[in-house]
């Protein structure tokens, strides 16, 4: 990029009035066509739904893609609505609430839905999505279990239209350096994985923490990470769960929101992981790989960045790039030419990660070693 900027420089020092050159062979360029050609592929127009901090956070985000572009927003906020409009030239034609959204099946300039509300809400709201007519992104977790998710997997397949879960990390490149280090057997055969997601919980009076709308506590919404992390940093899915519940505050943390789980894994090849998922500690964003012939750590690991992380040989230096700018390139670009990304971000693989949350909980009620198919 900066070689290319640098020559631009140059040459336009030295051939300052000459409108063409002429290349090594045969190709005739513009000077101009040294500058990145605009983008003129095909563009994801994309609708919001849920204008809350996540949905905010991704609408910047956008603003910065290439391939994905903020059309539309379904909200049951018309303050909020106005202001979108306003920021974002948004269009009234363009705007929905929850009770009146199904009516985009008739709108011609939205291609997709972007679900970002509480986690409960989000099997009826996908499917809705779905029989509109419409691609569906879905924030993580898909569903509050993996019965929804696959319903939601079977609404959409049925309607023809994708279903892609918000998995950020899977694009983030530190994170596919390590995934790529491991595939080529650079870490030697991987004996152990160490997930540590949490934080802090504040007012107690957030839906994260009411278990009609969060379908459980802090493993619905961190813990996820390290389930997800454990899958695709080692490369194998578990075949078996054990997990234990820590409950110090159940004024805060009541019936069936879970405040701090130990959970562990065993993977067909003899590995192993231990995590930990929390809302009463800070500072735990922490994964650990370690294989027979190397190691790699990410801390932070799956915040918003930069990711930071080292492996047995060194620092990893991949440049940070604004994680859910990307993530909309590459799911536009998924939905629309079919790309595959190195680590799926379909909604089988949401019900994936939704199996083995229902198992930790199975596992942390029972205490015993759940086996998973
Ligand atoms: P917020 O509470 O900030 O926003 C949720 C929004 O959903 C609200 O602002 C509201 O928007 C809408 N909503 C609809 N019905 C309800 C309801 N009954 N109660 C509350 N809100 C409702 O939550 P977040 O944005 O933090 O989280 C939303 C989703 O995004 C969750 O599933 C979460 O797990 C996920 N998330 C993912 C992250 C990631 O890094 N991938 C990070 C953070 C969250 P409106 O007023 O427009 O209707």
């Amino acid at each position: 990029m900066n070689s290319r900027r640098d020559f631009l420089q140059k040459f336009t020092f030295s051939a300052v009035g000459l409108p063409f050159m002429t290349l090594a062979g045969s190709q005739t360029l513009s000077v101009f066509d040294f500058d990145k050609a605009p983008y003129q592929g095909p563009v994801l127009r994309v609708a919001i739904m849920g204008l809350g901090s996540y949905g905010t956070r991704v609408a910047e985000a956008m603003q910065a893609s290439t391939k994905a572009k903020l059309v539309g927003v379904i909200s049951g906020t018309p303050s909020k609505v106005k202001a979108w409009q306003a920021k974002y030239n948004i269009p009234a034609k363009n705007c929905y609430n929850y009770e009146n959204f199904d009516r985009i099946r008739n709108n011609p300039d939205i291609d997709a839905v972007y679900v970002i509300t509480p986690n409960a809400l989000h099997h009826d709201q996908v499917i809705r999505v779905a029989k509109a007519g419409k691609h569906a992104i879905c924030e993580k977790p898909m569903g509050v279990n993996a019965k929804e998710g696959q319903e939601m997997v079977d609404a959409c397949k049925q309607a023809n239209v994708k279903l892609l879960v918000g998995y950020r990390m899977h694009f983030e490149p530190k994170t596919l350096e390590i995934i790529r280090m491991r595939k080529e057997g650079e870490l030697g055969k991987i004996m152990f994985f160490q997930g540590l997601t949490g934080f802090k919980i504040g007012d107690p009076s957030q839906w994260r923490l009411n278990k009609e709308l969060a379908g459980g506590g802090s493993m619905m919404d961190i813990g996820i990470y390290a389930v997800n992390g454990a899958r695709y940093m080692v490369g194998e899915e578990p075949v078996w769960v054990t997990a234990q519940e820590t409950k110090t505050d159940p004024e805060k943390f009541k019936e069936g929101v879970d405040e701090t789980i130990q959970f562990q894994f065993g993977f067909p090849s003899g590995a192993v992981a231990s995590c930990l998922s929390t809302y009463n500690m800070n500072f735990l964003d922490r994964f650990f790989l370690d294989g027979q012939e190397g190691y790699a750590e990410l801390q932070p690991a799956t915040g918003y960045g930069p990711i930071q992380g080292r492996t047995n040989k060194g620092e990893l230096t991949q440049p940070h790039k604004t994680h859910q700018t990307v993530q909309m390139d590459e799911m536009a670009a998924i939905i629309l030419e079919g790309k595959q990304p190195v680590v799926p971000v379909d909604g089988a693989e949401g019900v994936k990660d939704l199996k083995i949350i229902d198992a930790i909980y199975r596992a942390v009620k029972t205490g015993e070693k759940v086996a998973l198919k």
